[in-house]
């Protein structure tokens, strides 16, 4: 039985329990989310060293961090340096979106090391492989891309992008609807390219039940990709993006139907007034599903910089309800990602997902806050160090000018925590004030 199986029928999980644990919360709710559909476990069986990760309402806010190689970069030892870096700095789950190299033999090598819940877009590995094979995406056969669905799901695959909502209708819509950037998902590229050539529907929305049935045999989540979503500001919340919005919300009914976890995948290039709405369409039109937001990025001229662009927007939605926030790194427009790079886009995302738990009332999220205020009122580096979000950094940060006294070396001796703690109550130990003149 798949996870939501299990709790239709009232049965409690390892990983429901796990989940429950981890987050602070009761079964009974862990359990109902699974049953309503607005919480996710992806667990698929054959991933035996799983941690599981519920996703979802009522849960912490999660972050994935996406890695792998590129047609120009392959090399295994690097993506496994990459995941490591993503567990350290606190990922939630890892996609691997490889598309250069052995591409099954790097997804195992990261299945085998991480701990994590794993994601892929198998559409990238079914179109590069009818490439090697037939010469071009084109040629690629339906049966070949349940093959690799299949495959990698039989690896212990936790959760999968289908690009299910990129249909014949959909893509009459971007026609019609003119955009600036088209199409910027690699998968629903991949996919309009093979439709509009063949002149056929998408294989994964006509197969939808063919695919249901390897996600209950395996029990991997649904991960339905916004194959269509906005690659600028220009193009937000569009007719295109609607259209597949709407397909995908009854996709989820499908999936749920059939015993099967669902997400739902979102922008993507939004501008600040958006995000919000944006959250509320993909909560009103796919049933409460989690949504799966990849940034968003709220302007588009700031690349080298758009872990912070993506951290806005992530903030935003993740306040307004979005339940996972894809990272986006400072190299995301400009190359394939490097250990560094998954390090600050894994640390930008966590901020936001934070900030926005805060704004949801996430259990324990207003109270980090709150312990990590007195501390930094006590003076006390070496608890701040403890709660900082990024303690490595933050001690470097903190060592790099070092400070004469008990304060930082921002104010010295002019601490103003220090000044008025004196006068307020009673003095911060090995302080003096230099109100009076005292040394
Ligand atoms: S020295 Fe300034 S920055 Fe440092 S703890 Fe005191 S008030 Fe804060």
């Amino acid at each position: 039985m798949t996870q939501l199986e299990l709790a239709r029928s009232g049965i409690v999980s390892p990983q429901v329990k796990h989940v429950a644990e981890k987050e602070g919360v009761e079964i009974d709710s862990i359990l109902q989310g699974l049953i309503d559909g607005t919480t996710i476990i992806p667990a698929n069986a054959n991933h035996t060293n799983l941690i599981p990760c519920g996703i979802g309402k009522g849960l912490k806010t999660k972050v994935n961090a996406n890695i792998g190689t590129s047609s120009d970069f392959f090399d295994i030892d690097t993506e496994l340096m990459k995941l490591r870096a993503a567990i350290d700095s606190g990922a939630d789950t890892v996609m691997d979106l490889s598309t250069g190299g052995d591409i099954s033999a790097i997804r195992r090598a990261i299945i085998a090391s991480s701990p994590l819940p794993l994601g892929t877009v198998p559409i990238y590995q079914a179109g590069i492989e009818a490439i090697e094979n037939h010469g071009a995406i084109v040629n690629m056969t339906t049966n070949e891309i349940f093959d690799v669905i299949e495959e990698q799901a039989r690896d212990g695959v936790d959760f999968m992008t289908v690009h299910c909502g990129v249909t014949q209708a959909s893509v009459a819509r971007l026609k019609n609807q003119g955009r600036i950037t088209d199409i910027v998902s690699r998968g629903g590229a991949f996919l309009t390219g093979w439709m509009l050539h063949n002149e056929r529907e998408n294989p994964l929305y006509e197969h939808y039940d063919r695919l249901l049935d390897l996600a209950r045999k395996y029990d991997f989540a649904l991960s339905l990709g916004d194959g269509l979503r906005p690659g600028c500001l220009a193009d937000a919340t569009d007719r295109a993006q609607v259209e597949e919005l709407i397909i995908l919300g009854e996709l989820v009914e499908r999936a749920r139907e059939a015993g099967i976890q669902a997400m739902v995948e979102g922008p993507g290039h939004l501008p600040l007034d958006q995000v919000t709405a944006n959250v509320q369409l993909e909560k009103r039109l796919c049933h409460g599903a989690p949504f799966y937001v990849l940034g968003p990025l709220v302007t588009d001229i700031a690349a080298g910089y758009d872990h912070i662009t993506g951290a806005i927007g992530g903030a935003i939605a993740a306040a307004a309800g979005a339940d996972f926030l894809c990272y986006v790194t400072p190299a995301e427009h400009l190359s394939l990602p490097d250990v560094e790079d998954v390090k600050e886009g894994v640390i930008a995302s966590r901020i936001a997902a934070h900030a926005g738990d805060i704004v949801k009332g996430v259990k324990g999220a207003r109270e980090w806050d709150e312990e990590m205020s007195k501390a930094r009122k006590a003076l006390d580096w070496g608890t701040q160090a403890k709660l900082s979000l990024a303690p490595e950094h933050w001690r470097q940060v903190h060592n790099k000018i070092p400070a004469a006294g008990a304060t930082c070396s921002m104010c010295g001796k002019y601490c103003a925590m220090a000044i008025v703690d004196k006068y307020l109550r009673s003095p911060v130990p090995h302080l003096t004030s230099p109100l009076k003149g005292e040394k």
